[in-house]
């Protein structure tokens, strides 16, 4: 037990906020081994493909209407 644990496993926050389905509490940017990144969000409407990280997570700001 080397006391190191592994934690990147961005499905979590979808996990996290089950009890809140329908609405944009969090998104999700999961990548899909194609060099892009799927992007998801907790309201069940925004689900895209993103060309990467980055972008997906700009494209979720816009979708939720954070963006600065
Ligand atoms: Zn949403």
């Amino acid at each position: 037990m080397s006391g190191n644990v592994m934690h990147d496993s961005p499905t979590e926050f979808l996990h996290d906020v089950a009890s809140e389905d329908g609405r944009c509490v969090a998104q999700s940017v999961i990548p899909v081994g194609d060099g892009g990144y799927r992007c998801a969000c907790s309201c069940g409407r925004w689900d895209i493909i993103a060309p990467g990280r980055a972008e997906g997570l700009r494209l979720a700001r816009v979708h939720t209407g954070t963006e600065v």
